[in-house]
């Protein structure tokens, strides 16, 4: 499988402009914008130096991305081990550009998000691709026990998961890390989702396992945490010594972040927990009733407990299983743009499920839920 010209989010968020559809795809917030943000975003460009700042971060976010983590996951971590990127994909590709050598093998596991293959290859790595087990998208150890070879490196893991929302346990992830442990791997982990969990389920980083703090690398995104998807600021965290390694890319890779959009996310972070409780609850309410509206509608939709997505299974929702011609059926016929979940599949693709953001206000969900059910109606 090579890369795509468009990713399947800037087509369907295309097909949306084109069509005039209600747009449920590409995953970003049509909501009020924090204001705190936006006031220390406009204070730090009114107030502070506009060159480059340092190549690393400015200290003060990367000191407040380690206690931001030690405050929420319990992490033990100092500004030594955050590199901050200009967004979570450029600490993914600083990552593997610092971690992968031509012709090491590294195991994906699909549902992938699309830059994570690509990224893979152009730093020379050969991908070995296992799957999540639908419908709890379990991760099968056996698979991945049986996926290691002598030419192994690293693992990629995501959680919560984007397309489908699951988690990973620690349970499953003391089981990867002693593999990690026994082959001598590094575990990538994409953690840009940490913050947006609706229910009870504990957000765990592989670096919480201690077979896994000196070989893991954690991404986070400040565009997810706060809600700016388009300020694109991320960072890698890890041992002081791979950073140094993530470091030595990222300055070749853009170099620097925009200062101002530093300085307010390192205020960002620092804001009360009950701001962040605000925050989920403002986002549980819309998940909740974008789900209310589909099951009342008839449509099947999937247990999960992060990222801005849920997604519907087709067959037992009454529609067309091949979802990468009903994602395309539903923009033009329907007016509501989706994602394809097919389209986070290297190869054998599973079908048949489809995700919907939630991000949005709620008229925008109940129409979007009406015009399903009639698109649904009309088919019969
Ligand atoms: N992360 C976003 C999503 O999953 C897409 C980001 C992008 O379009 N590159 O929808």
């Amino acid at each position: 499988m090579t890369a795509p010209d468009t990713t399947i989010f800037e087509r369907m968020s295309g097909l949306a402009r084109e069509y005039g559809a209600i747009n449920l795809g590409q995953g970003f917030p049509e909501l009020p914008e924090p204001p705190e943000l936006i006031a220390a975003a406009q204070a730090a460009l009114a107030e502070r130096s506009n060159q480059y700042p340092p190549m690393r971060g400015i200290p003060e976010l990367r000191s407040a991305v380690a206690n931001y983590y030690a405050r929420t996951q319990g992490l033990n971590l100092s500004a030594d081990n955050v590199v901050v990127t200009s967004g979570g994909t450029e600490a993914l590709a600083a990552s593997l550009f610092a971690m992968v050598a031509p012709g090491d093998e590294i195991i994906l596991i699909q549902p992938l998000y699309d830059a994570y293959l690509p990224l893979v290859q152009w730093a020379g790595g050969v991908a070995k691709v296992i799957s999540l087990t639908p419908p709890h998208w379990t991760l099968p150890l056996d698979d991945l026990a049986t996926a290691i070879g002598p030419k192994t490196r690293g693992i990629v893991l995501n959680t919560p998961n984007n397309p489908v929302g699951t988690m990973l346990t620690r349970k499953t992830l003391e089981a990867v890390g002693a593999l990690a442990e026994a082959h001598e791997l590094w575990v990538l982990c994409d953690e840009v989702w940490e913050a947006m969990v609706f229910d009870d389920t504990p957000h765990i980083s592989p670096l919480a396992i201690p077979a896994l703090a000196a070989r893991a690398i954690k991404i986070g995104s400040a565009g997810k945490i706060f809600s700016m998807t388009g300020w694109k600021v991320g960072w890698a965290v890890a041992a002081p010594h791979l950073a140094a390694r993530i470091a030595a890319r990222h300055q070749f890779l853009t170099f620097t972040t925009p200062p101002a959009l530093q300085w307010a996310a390192a205020e960002g972070l620092g804001l009360a927990n009950s701001w962040f409780d605000a925050e989920r609850a403002r986002y549980a309410a819309l998940k909740a009733r974008l789900v209310r509206g589909l099951e009342a509608a008839g449509f099947k939709v999937l247990p999960c407990s992060g990222t801005w997505f849920v997604t519907i299974d087709l067959a037992a929702s009454g529609l067309p299983a091949d979802d990468a011609m009903l994602a395309e059926r539903l923009v033009r016929e329907a007016g509501v743009a989706s994602i394809p979940v097919s389209a986070f599949y290297a190869q054998a693709p599973e079908t048949g499920y489809l995700r919907l953001c939630f991000t949005k206000d709620e008229t925008v969900l109940d129409e979007a839920v009406a015009r399903l059910a009639k698109f649904r109606a009309q088919l019969d």
